[in-house]
């Protein structure tokens, strides 16, 4: 299942098209002063590895331009200056080399300085992304939408700048109309993918700390991308960045606009059945596997009576019973390891399969003795637990006897 996407035209951040088809791309922000080169371009690797195809880093003083100059040669991904306020930090960052720029409408205002940046970044080949912010939108136009922020007047400002470019021929242009209030954001980018085929950045804007802050940047671009809306995006989060990239890349992946590159990891929500601490095995599933770039299905499974059967479809999982663990891979139980070495051999068969497959990994072992054992763990389970391991029968004669 594919969701249909809206054409847009297509530009080149450094070596990365955005729109026009080109896949979507997960961008993040370092949060480093731009001065410190080292520690810029140790975020700007860590980001890269989490899957961050653009990185912004803000051009805010002139330290930070001569800090972009030492940083764009040598990072990994395409780095975009962030300007707010001085135009002339936009020049400066574009002397530095920058792959891109961000302007915000609402605080670069006077036409003559905008018109300089885009001749210039038109001159260069360098895009700009038109990011409107709900935050700071230009006060001429709050007033004159009512003294409140609308989607009528971050589309109003996105369309007046983008008209001060083709004033001077520059159309190498993203725009983002992004808020903190999801259904204001999702009504903004609706209304300008109708106004223009300029490829879109989507964002909650100031989403805030995970998990809330997850779930308000998922709301809302999810949303749009389900709708065709959006050409690269960004997970605005009060976390360390990787947690932005490790976001925007799982969504995109979820909606399948990526291809998967890490560890899809499903674990079942437990429940009285579970043999494991099911919330621990799978955190440490997942902190042993994350960033192995290995793109495969895991499940962590409470247990085994039911664990490998809901999880078939899994390339690889592992399912608790009697203090052990049952490696299945594509349903069919292929070993059996201590508890203490779930996670371990978890790792060590995801990494076999991601190298060799399914096929070879299923013909280096005897599956019908491992299959034994789970049978011999899942019937002595069911004998102790029957098959109302959530004592639910139980309850609900409990319940009962109430209103006798
Ligand atoms: S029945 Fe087993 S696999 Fe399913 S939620 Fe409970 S513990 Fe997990």
């Amino acid at each position: 299942m594919t969701f249909p996407r809206r054409q847009t035209r297509q530009i080149a951040v450094g070596e990365v098209l955005v729109g026009g088809g080109a896949p979507i791309s997960v961008q993040s922000m370092t949060t480093t002063k731009t001065a410190d080169v080292e520690g810029t371009l140790q975020q700007i690797y860590a980001l890269a590895a989490a899957g961050c195809d653009i990185v912004r880093c803000t051009c805010n003083e002139l330290e930070a331009a001569a800090g972009l100059a030492q940083i764009v040669p040598r990072s990994p991904i395409p780095i975009v200056a962030d300007i707010h306020h001085q135009y002339r930090m936009a020049l400066a960052a574009l002397d530095a080399g920058v792959h891109g720029l961000r302007l915000n409408p609402g605080n670069i205002r006077r036409p003559e300085h905008i018109k300089a940046v885009a001749a210039e970044a038109r001159d260069r080949g360098v895009p700009i992304r038109i990011g409107v912010n709900g935050g700071s939108l230009d006060p001429e136009l709050y007033e004159r939408h009512g003294g409140r922020v609308t989607p009528e007047a971050m589309v109003e400002s996105a369309m007046s700048e983008l008209a001060y470019f083709e004033e001077v021929g520059f159309d190498a242009v993203k725009i983002s109309v992004k808020a903190s209030n999801v259904p204001l954001m999702i009504e903004a980018y609706r209304q300008l993918s109708e106004a223009t085929d300029h490829p879109l950045h989507l964002g909650v804007t100031e989403a805030g700390p995970p998990p809330e802050g997850v779930v308000k940047a998922t709301a809302g671009i999810g949303a749009l991308l389900a709708e065709g809306i959006g050409d690269t995006i960004r997970y605005s989060l009060t976390a360390d960045p990787v947690e932005e990239a490790r976001a925007g890349r799982t969504l995109l992946e979820a909606l399948g606009l990526r291809e998967r590159e890490n560890v899809d990891l499903i674990a079942c929500p437990s429940c009285g059945r579970a043999e494991i601490d099911v919330i621990a095995v799978a955190g440490a599933a997942r902190d042993a596997l994350a960033d192995r770039q290995l793109p495969l299905q895991v499940a962590v499974m409470g247990c085994v009576v039911n664990g490998p059967g809901e999880a078939r479809d899994a390339d690889l999982g592992i399912a608790a019973g009697r203090h052990r663990g049952h490696l299945f891979v594509k349903g069919t139980n292929v070993a059996v390891v201590p508890e203490a070495e779930m996670v371990p051999t978890l790792v060590e068969w995801a990494e076999f399969i991601a190298e060799h497959g399914t096929e070879a990994a299923l013909a280096r072992v005897d599956t019908a003795k491992a299959q034994r054992e789970a049978e011999k763990d899942r019937a002595e389970l069911l004998e102790l637990q029957g098959d109302d391991a959530n004592e639910s029968a139980q309850r609900v004669e409990l319940i009962s006897k109430r209103f006798d």
